[in-house]
């Protein structure tokens, strides 16, 4: 709940608690809107490039010591970043919603994701293990090894400000890496406060080499540094396909790893045996909750023509009554849009479907504080999965559209170029199986009976084709942050070779 401070004095103060210097947001080049009222929180400081030389270089030598510390040592940092975490969690749940205005749940909703991927993160640093191979020769062992990789760039989007750094950084810090993290110019304050209680972490972890976990402010010019330097091995870039089709060929010419997580445009299937009140919850909180601004925002909803006129008009109800304000409030389910490049696409878009035959319900603009960006959500009856359908607008707009045949509701769902999450619903476990078989959708993510957002950290999160093909947090997602080698061990006294190939000198 808001409190009586002004906007920046509440920032102000929330900072500090965090652990953050005065001198690191005020006074810089980098002015830090925040969304709910427009107001400038922040002036950061952007890092010059050769700051962020010196940082690379220092990640560097950190990772050299680091990667000899035995993996249980190096999850307990974690654990205790995830103590941090904990104490934390209300005020940097706040500082979330103040910069990039999501509701005050939502905000201490990915501070707990941070905790969880911590704990997760623990646990992992006694299981990076590999595997014995049954080999061909005789008295000889072929296993499998893990090893840490090197120096990990992180570059991350708006809208999950904290949430993406954790997922790469509990897993990287146990497998042995360093961390360098370029966040979304949009959200520096949250990333200046996780630096705070991750330094706050190492120094009661005691012999944390410095340099092992930094943050480097800055716009695309300091992304395209991380990109370049050749001490970042594995770079993981979260945001728009756009800013993957940029990095990707780069990270590619230098044969360097890369984990892209890009764009969604995700769809959910309502079968005629669906339940519509279980639907209509899912597909509410999908497509609006976030103001649609998840990657896995609900965008492309199909539903067979036989509850098409019943959930639709429920759906409708949904849309016409949501509560839209200031994300501080707790009655509040939708916040502001990020900025006004953001509303100009959300119009580009409803323009573009109206032109394409569709009929739009919302969408228009609502009062909120101050100079903020607040629209009601979007709902647009399409005649067809026309070409504004299939491009992803970062704006709370749900397509929906009705369909006959299971078969070719699949097909529409894969006719996205994006591949990252999809949900069936039904209680008919044919379709539900098929769905998620090799013939269903093919999607990083495949859901039944749950929207297409929402993810825990426990699974593997990521998706296909313009999605980008990362995969992040749970599953072996770890083998991403290490590099394996095959060691073949001949504990005998003869030497075969392989294949029963003869090399007798
Ligand atoms: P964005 O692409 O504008 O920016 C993301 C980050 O990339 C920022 O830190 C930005 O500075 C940096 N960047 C941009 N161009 C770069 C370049 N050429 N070189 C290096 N760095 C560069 O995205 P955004 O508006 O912040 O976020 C919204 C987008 O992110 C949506 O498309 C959304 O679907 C996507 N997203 C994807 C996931 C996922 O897990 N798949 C998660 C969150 C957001």
């Amino acid at each position: 709940m808001s409190t009586d401070l002004t906007l920046p004095a509440e920032t102000a103060s929330l900072l500090g608690r965090l652990g953050v210097r005065a001198a690191a947001f005020a006074g810089g080049n980098r002015a830090v809107a925040s969304p709910i009222t427009g107001e400038v929180i922040g002036q950061v400081h952007d890092a010059d490039l050769p700051t962020c030389d010196a940082a690379l270089a220092s990640a560097q030598a950190a990772f050299l010591a680091w990667r000899s510390v035995p993996a249980p040592r190096r999850g307990e940092l974690v654990r205790l970043l995830g103590e941090e975490l904990r104490t934390a969690k209300t005020d940097l749940g706040l500082l979330v919603t103040l910069e990039a205005g999501k509701t005050l749940s939502e905000g201490l909703g990915e501070v707990q994701e941070m905790i969880d991927i911590c704990d997760y993160a623990v646990g992992l640093s006694r299981q990076l293990f590999g595997l014995t191979i049954a080999t061909e020769r005789p008295d000889h062992r072929m296993m499998e090894t893990w090893h840490p990789l090197g120096v990990v760039g992180v570059i991350s989007a708006f809208n999950f400000p904290v949430a993406v750094w954790s997922w790469n950084a509990a897993l990287a810090l146990v497998c042995g890496d360093a961390v360098v993290w370029k966040p979304s110019e949009k959200t520096p304050l949250t990333a200046l406060a996780v630096q705070a209680l991750f330094d706050r972490a190492a120094a009661r972890f005691g012999d944390a080499p410095a340099g092992l976990s930094t943050v480097l402010i800055g716009g695309r010019d300091v992304g395209e540094a991380l990109v370049a330097d050749p001490h970042v091995r594995l770079l993981s870039a979260t945001g728009s396909t756009a800013m993957g089709r940029a990095v990707a060929p780069i990270l590619a010419a230098r044969f360097a790893r890369a984990l892209l997580e890009l764009g969604g445009n995700n769809a959910a299937i309502v079968c005629p045996s669906a339940d519509l009140d279980l639907t209509l919850r899912g597909a509410a909180f999908a497509a609006m909750g976030t103001a649609g601004q998840r990657c896995t925002t609900l965008r492309r909803l199909f539903v067979h023509d036989s509850v098409y006129d019943t959930l639709l008009p429920r759906l409708k109800g949904a849309y016409a009554s949501v509560q839209i304000g200031d994300p501080r409030h707790a009655d509040t389910l939708i916040g502001p849009l990020i900025d006004a490049a953001s509303l100009a696409a959300m119009e580009r878009a409803l323009k573009d479907a109206r032109d394409q035959g569709g009929t739009v319900v919302g969408g228009d603009r609502v009062a909120g504080p101050g100079q903020g960006i607040y629209v009601r959500p979007a709902l647009v009856e399409m005649p067809a999965q026309t070409a504004v359908v299939l491009r992803e607008t970062f704006a709370p707009i749900l397509y929906v559209m009705r369909y006959s045949d299971l078969d070719i509701a699949i097909g529409l769902n894969n006719d996205a170029p994006q591949g990252l999450s999809s949900s069936i619903f039904t209680n008919d476990v044919r379709e539900a199986e098929r769905f998620c078989s090799a013939t269903g959708s093919d999607c990083g993510i495949a859901n039944v009976n749950i929207g297409p957002s929402g993810a825990e950290i426990g699974g593997a999160f990521g998706g296909e084709k313009e999605t980008g093909g990362g995969r992040e947090a749970g599953s072996d997602s770890w083998r991403a942050y290490m590099r394996r080698a095959t060691n073949t061990v001949n504990y005998g006294s003869t030497l075969p070779l392989a294949q029963g190939v003869k090399f007798d000198i």
